[in-house]
C-alpha cells in the first residue's frame, strides 16, 4: 500500500466512523490544521455536559475564587468566569474544563509534519486538537482553532478510548496532541495518552511549552516525544507578539529533558522580529549548555499569517544563517524547515557526514539508519527509532 492509498483508507475509516475531519493530500510543511476545519460560529453548545469535566491543578481561594495551576498564567477566576485560555470555567467554586473530548480536527499526518525528525521517520500519527490557547501569538498558524472560545469552533465529542481504538484499527502507531495548545485540554490529553500508552501507541505532544512543571511531570510517563516551540530568545518578543514570557518555556525544556522524554525544538523565524543573529546564537548556546548538543532544533520559514499579514516570508538565506549560527555553537542536529526540498531538512551523521535521512517536504523519502546508528561509522544517533 503506498502512502496515498494508506492515507485514503485511514481517512475513509475516520469518516465512516463519523469521527470528524481527515482531509487527503495535506501538503503543508507546518503542523497545521486543514483550512475550514473549524469555522468560527459553528460550534456545539457549551452547555453540553459531555465536554465538561473537573479540572486538574487548581486551588480554591476565598469567596469561591479558584487559582489555576495548569500553566504559568496562574489565572484567578471568580464564579461564573473563565481563565485566559477561555476553556476552563469556575462553576460555583469548582473549576471545570469545557473541552474534554471536544475534538475540532482529526488527521492522519506524517510524523515529520509535527515536526519530529528523530521519531520513527516515515511513520504516521493520528493528530487531534480541541480549541483555545494560553498564548495569543500574532502569527498563529491555527488561529481558527486557538483564538476562539470552544463554543465558536465546530467540534465532535470523541472519547479517549475511541481515539485509541481508531488508531489501532487503522495501524497508526502514534498519537499527537497538536494544532491548538494541548495544555489547555490537559485532562482529555492525559486520559487519551494514558490509554494510548497502555495500548502500545507512541504518544506525542506539540506545544508552546507554557505549561506548569507539575502538569508536565504527571503526563510525561505516557509520552515518547515532546515538541516545544521556542518562539524567540527574548522576553520582549514573548510579551509583544505572544502575550507570554520566555522563562517558563526555558524551564519547560530543562524539565522535559531532565524527565527523559525525547524533545525537539522549533523556532519560527520571522523577519525583523526574532531573527537577530546575536539572539539566535544566544539561543543555541543556551540549548547546548542546558539541554545538550543532541536536542534537534528546526528553524522554520514564516509565511504571512493571522495578524502578521504584512510581514514577508522569511528569506531562505536568513534561515541558512540561523542554521549556521546554531551549528557554530555546537548543536549537532540543526534543521531548516518549511522549505520543501532544501537539504537543510535532511539528517546527516555528525561524526562522518553520511546522509542518514533524506526528506522532501514533510516526507522522509530515504532512511539509511541502521538500528539507530550511522551505517558507515556506527555512531549512535539520538532519538526514538523503533
Ligand atoms: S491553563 Fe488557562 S485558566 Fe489555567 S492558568 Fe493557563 S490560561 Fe489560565
Amino acid at each position: 500500500m503506498n502512502r496515498r492509498t494508506f492515507l485514503r483508507s485511514t481517512c475513509l475509516a475516520v469518516a465512516a466512523a463519523g469521527l470528524g475531519v481527515c482531509p487527503l493530500g495535506t501538503a503543508r510543511a507546518q503542523d497545521q490544521a486543514p483550512d475550514g476545519a473549524a469555522p468560527p460560529g459553528a460550534g456545539l453548545s457549551i452547555e453540553d455536559e459531555r465536554f465538561v469535566r473537573p479540572a486538574m491543578f487548581y486551588d480554591r481561594l476565598e469567596g469561591g475564587i479558584v487559582r489555576c495551576r495548569l500553566c504559568p498564567r496562574q489565572c484567578e477566576v471568580a464564579p461564573g468566569g473563565r481563565g485566559a485560555c477561555g476553556v476552563r470555567m469556575n462553576r460555583q467554586g469548582e473549576y471545570m474544563t469545557l473541552v474534554y473530548g471536544r475534538v475540532t480536527a482529526l488527521n492522519n499526518d506524517p510524523i515529520e509534519k509535527k515536526p519530529f525528525y528523530h521519531v520513527v521517520p516515515g511513520s504516521m500519527v493520528l493528530s487531534l486538537s480541541t480549541a483555545g490557547c494560553n498564548l495569543s501569538c500574532k502569527f498563529c498558524q491555527n488561529w481558527q482553532l486557538s483564538q476562539f472560545r470552544p463554543e465558536k469552533v465546530e467540534a465532535r465529542y470523541i472519547e479517549p478510548q475511541t481515539l485509541v481504538a481508531l488508531a489501532l484499527k487503522n495501524d497508526i502507531p502514534n498519537l499527537a496532541f497538536t494544532y491548538n495548545e494541548p495544555t489547555v485540554f490537559y485532562e482529555f490529553m492525559h486520559e487519551t495518552a494514558r490509554l494510548g500508552h497502555e495500548a502500545g501507541l507512541r504518544c506525542t505532544v506539540v506545544s508552546n511549552g507554557f505549561t506548569s512543571l507539575e502538569a508536565q511531570r504527571k503526563l510525561v510517563p505516557f509520552l515518547k516525544a515532546y515538541k516545544v516551540d521556542l518562539k524567540a530568545f527574548t522576553d520582549d518578543f514573548y510579551r509583544d507578539y505572544c502575550h507570554g514570557r520566555l522563562k517558563p518555556v526555558l524551564e519547560t525544556l530543562e524539565n522535559l529533558v531532565g524527565l527523559g522524554v525525547w524533545v525537539e525544538i522549533v523556532n519560527l523565524v520571522i523577519p525583523a522580529a526574532n531573527d537577530r543573529e546575536a539572539d539566535v546564537t544566544a539561543m543555541a548556546r543556551w540549548i547546548k549548555t542546558h539541554l545538550g548538543p543532541d536536542v534537534p532544533i528546526h528553524f522554520t520559514r514564516f509565511r504571512p499569517m493571522y495578524k502578521l499579514q504584512n510581514v514577508p516570508p522569511t528569506p531562505v538565506a536568513d534561515l541558512e544563517r540561523c542554521c549556521e549560527a546554531a551549528k557554530a555553537e555546537g548543536l549537532r542536529y540543526v534543521y531548516l524547515g518549511n522549505v520543501p526540498g532544501h537539504p537543510g531538512g535532511d539528517t546527516f551523521c555528525p561524526r562522518c557526514g553520511r546522509l542518514l535521512i533524506q526528506r522532501t517536504g514533510m516526507w522522509a523519502v530515504e532512511n539509511h539508519m541502521d538500528a539507530g546508528r550511522c551505517p558507515r561509522c556506527r555512531a549512535a544517533i539520538p532519538g526514538v527509532w523503533s
